[in-house]
């Protein structure tokens, strides 16, 4: 039965003067705003029955264009270069002097050189040259991102690299103790599952939530090809990916989140290695 007695007396006349069946156009509303409808054979009569607002409910595009580009492309971000800080000192401790006098120019610092030992970059202060290969942080891997079918978008090797290479720096804003607690509060409020904070200590924590580059996007595995590293350089504290393997063009590169700087809400894992703990 049609709601209205405006629309139940022009359904009525409509049926009296023309043979609906003899009609090219019917206009079939979804969703109808009267119950047990059937089709409208007038434009006006079809317009009558539009729920409204329909723009609102028919016509809005944004969720599907929201749809369409979290499968295109990754959600935005600042991107940074380097970090920036909102604590004072841009060293997670006391800063070490160091400078390694034993390693012979032109030769490039090994394993005993005193610098590398103990994660400094080498610096002018040093006895090696220019061309020592313990200067990480200088120039990074190129790295692809891409959609992954089980965690969200990841990052892939666009060029070779070799065991022990500098991969990549986790950049993003370094934050102290009370102002992370501030961030995970709002991130439990958005319900965002979405944890890119890392842990040096309790008050230098580096956040690439809002701000960062591409590690944002390396997955967690139980078996990683990467690992996170806390350096000194130039006195600052900087954290970067090394390969812990050779790495061939397009794998996914991946570091283990629970090294002890890595923390936040647990989730499932679906790293697929033989060693997978199903949780992170
Ligand atoms: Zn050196
Ligand atoms: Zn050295
Ligand atoms: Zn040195
Ligand atoms: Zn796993």
């Amino acid at each position: 039965m049609p709601a209205c007695a405006q629309c139940s007396l022009h359904q009525n006349r409509m049926a009296e003067s023309v043979d609906p069946s003899k009609l090219m156009k019917s206009w079939s509303i979804w969703p109808s705003t009267i119950e047990g409808a059937g089709p409208a054979y007038d434009i006006e009569e079809a317009f009558r029955r539009l729920p409204l607002p329909y723009a609102d409910q028919e016509f809005n595009i944004d969720p599907i264009k929201e749809e369409l580009e979290s499968v295109t492309k990754p959600p935005p971000y600042v991107h940074l270069k380097h970090n920036v800080y909102f604590v004072k000192k841009k060293c997670d401790g006391d800063a070490i002097e160091a400078k390694c006098s034993d390693c012979d120019p032109p030769l490039t610092c090994q394993i005993r050189c005193s610098c590398r030992s103990v994660s400094i970059s080498c610096s002018q202060a040093c006895k090696c040259s220019n061309k020592c290969t313990n200067r990480p942080f200088r120039r990074e891997k190129r790295i692809g991102v891409v959609k992954t079918q089980h965690c969200g978008w990841g990052a892939i090797a666009l060029e070779t690299i070799e065991e022990g290479d500098f991969v990549i720096e986790f950049v993003g804003e370094v934050i102290d103790g009370a102002r992370c607690e501030e961030r995970l509060q709002d991130m439990r409020q958005r319900r965002d599952k979405n944890f890119y904070m890392c842990k040096v200590n309790n008050n230098f924590i580096i956040d690439a939530t809002f701000r960062g580059n591409d590690c944002r996007f390396f997955n967690h595995s139980c078996r990683p090809n990467c690992q996170l590293e806390n350096w000194q350089v130039s006195g600052k504290t900087r954290l970067g990916v090394f390969s812990l393997q050779g790495i061939r063009v397009g794998e996914p590169l991946t570091y283990n989140y629970s090294f002890e700087q890595h923390f936040g809400p647990q989730t499932e894992c679906f790293c697929g290695a033989e060693n997978c703990r199903g949780k992170l």
